[in-house]
């Protein structure tokens, strides 16, 4: 019934810009508050409907101001909404303050996504079941992404994890992901720290952790594939690149539709290197998700 289904985060991204940030005990004054919809599983939940998935999330808001922004802003895109849940107390929230060099600084608090737990998944399961492609991040508890893969993977669904932020996996988890998709620096986190090394090198050593298969994502460098029948390497178009906030959500989201409908790995990774080179072309995240008819 539902060709994606994203068990993941919604935040409000809060953003101010400064021209340097203050030290302690200090204060600073800084631009207009701009509030986004963000947090990586209602970005990948967006991005999927935007390209025309039949897509649902299972996840919490609180019941405050922004759980109403963050729900109607995933019911614009017509994401199904009936496993959001609405927790009491606060919505996650991403306090961003940007620099005059565009750098940011983040301060997640997790609010409701922290409240995630076992039995929402319980309470999810049709919507689990019934989805051709599951897709997880890390920013909500891992019980609960461990019990939907679990529930995703039994009734014959395909597991996609994006190991962002970058955490512990249990083996098990691993096991399921088909693919696992990372990034250069979240793939040398798992495979024990330093700095990302040559990336086809990284991939062969990733699926010896265990996936079926593994996406590395490289930028304006394109993909990585790799599974038991090789690695390929799939470029991106070239594209000018004005903000690449979010790129990776966009994605994994298109990765994922393209999976949902039957294309092998390096052909869904070939669409989603241009839902990922789309979303470079536009500020912010969400809004710069694209239609199919905006994919260059
Ligand atoms: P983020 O954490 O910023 O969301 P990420 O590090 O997880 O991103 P990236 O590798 O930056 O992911 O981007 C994901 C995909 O988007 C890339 O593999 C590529 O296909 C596309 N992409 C990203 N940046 C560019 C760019 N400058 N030009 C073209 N394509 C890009």
């Amino acid at each position: 019934m539902w060709e994606v289904v994203v068990v993941g985060s919604v935040n409000a991204d809060l953003v101010i810009g400064v021209d340097r940030r203050p030290a302690p005990g200090e204060t600073v004054l800084g631009s207009d508050l701009v509030v986004h919809p963000g947090g990586k599983g209602a970005n990948q939940a967006v991005a999927a409907a935007r390209l025309g998935g039949r897509t649902g999330i299972v996840g919490r808001v609180g019941d405050d101001g922004h759980g109403r922004l963050l729900r109607d802003a995933l019911a614009a895109d017509g994401v199904d909404l009936a496993h959001l849940a609405t927790t009491s107390g606060p919505s996650g929230v991403a306090l961003i303050t940007v620099g005059p060099d565009g750098d940011n600084s983040i301060i997640v608090s997790p609010g409701a996504n922290a409240r995630l737990t076992p039995a929402d998944v319980a309470a999810a399961r049709d919507m689990i079941a019934g989805a051709a492609v599951v897709s997880f991040q890390l920013e909500v508890p891992l019980p609960a992404v461990q019990a939907a893969a679990r529930t995703a993977a039994a009734a014959g669904g395909r597991v996609v994890l994006n190991l962002s932020p970058p955490a512990p996996v249990p083996t098990d988890l691993l096991a399921l992901c088909d693919p696992l998709v990372v990034n250069e620096h979240e793939a040398a986190y798992l495979l024990g720290g330093g700095e990302p090394g040559e990336p086809a090198a990284l991939a062969g050593a990733l699926l010896k952790r265990g996936p079926r298969s593994v996406v590395v994502t490289l930028g304006a460098d394109g993909v990585l594939v790799a599974d038991a029948s090789g690695t390929a390497h799939v470029p991106s178009p070239k594209v000018e690149a004005v903000d690449t906030t979010g790129a990776g959500d966009a994605f994994t989201a298109a990765l994922c539709l393209r999976l949902a409908r039957g294309d092998g790995l390096s052909d869904a990774a070939a669409y989603a290197a241009r839902a990922g080179a789309a979303a470079v072309r536009r500020p912010g995240a969400q809004p710069s998700y694209p239609t199919p008819a905006e994919l260059p």
